[in-house]
């Protein structure tokens, strides 16, 4: 496989952490690797009833109780399997408030979430596979959040470029609000200058190339200091 979790120890309880075998690892190998442990019901999950059991059919389900984000390609997918355009999709579905940063599901819990089962799992957004509740290390956290901002942000630039969504979503309006989140101490210099960063990043954004998740590598998702963290034991394939 070309991404490995792997158990390790977090805060006294069994969490997950991230080994790339292959530097052509892609985000659907992610979201492969991530199946895994939602499958398992060996594998902690804190917010499961019985805090061990398989994500699928769970009653405290994260779908309830959590915002959901979505990407370019489940907008796309979603759209084309309602038999609507990404414009109606977006004025039916999505929230675009200038006060969140990237759409959302208006309706929590989430419209497609049907006796505690998804109804639309083959095409569920980006978010959907690769949250899982189970402790992880601070590298996964960030190759998975480098990841949906990708996705995230290549769907706002989509809406933008349609006329959805409004001028706030517009890249010098996101600088500086980006800039005065850190002058009002929202922000550490350091998480300042790596937003900025994933900022820049997103101009060669490959889901707004039309890239799909089997297509799009994870290290296009990630600065190359990030890339570089979440390889330091990079395994042999
Ligand atoms: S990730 Fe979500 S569905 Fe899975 S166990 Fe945790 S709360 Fe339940
Ligand atoms: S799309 Fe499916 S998996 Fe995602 S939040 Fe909705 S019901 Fe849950």
């Amino acid at each position: 496989m070309a991404v490995k979790l792997i158990p390790c120890e977090i805060e006294g309880e069994v969490g997950l952490d991230v080994v790339i075998a292959n530097q052509d690892a892609t985000v659907a190998d992610l979201i492969q690797a991530l199946q895994q442990p939602a499958d398992d019901s060996t594998i902690i999950k804190p917010y499961h009833k019985q805090r061990y059991g398989v994500c699928r059919g769970c009653v405290n389900n994260c779908c309830k109780y959590n915002s959901i984000v979505v990407d370019l390609v489940a907008a796309e997918r979603l759209s084309a399997h309602l038999g609507l355009s990404l414009r109606d999709f977006a004025h039916s579905y999505l929230s675009c408030h200038s006060d969140l940063p990237f759409p959302e599901f208006k309706r929590r819990p989430c419209p497609f979430l049907v006796d505690d089962c998804c109804t639309v799992y083959v095409n569920r957004a980006l978010i959907c596979r690769l949250y899982l509740c189970t402790p992880m290390t601070e590298r996964l956290e960030k190759l998975r959040a480098a990841v949906l901002l990708m996705g995230e942000a290549a769907l706002r630039q989509r809406l933008l470029e349609e006329g959805v969504v409004a001028r706030h979503w517009q890249e010098r309006q996101l600088q500086e609000s980006l800039y005065r989140r850190y002058r009002s101490g929202a922000l550490t210099m350091d998480e300042f200058e790596r937003e900025q960063e994933q900022l820049e990043l997103l101009h060669g954004n490959p889901f707004l190339a039309g890239k799909g998740y089997d297509d799009t590598k994870l290290r296009e998702c990630c600065s190359g200091d990030l890339w570089l963290q979440i390889c330091n034991n990079i395994a042999e394939e």
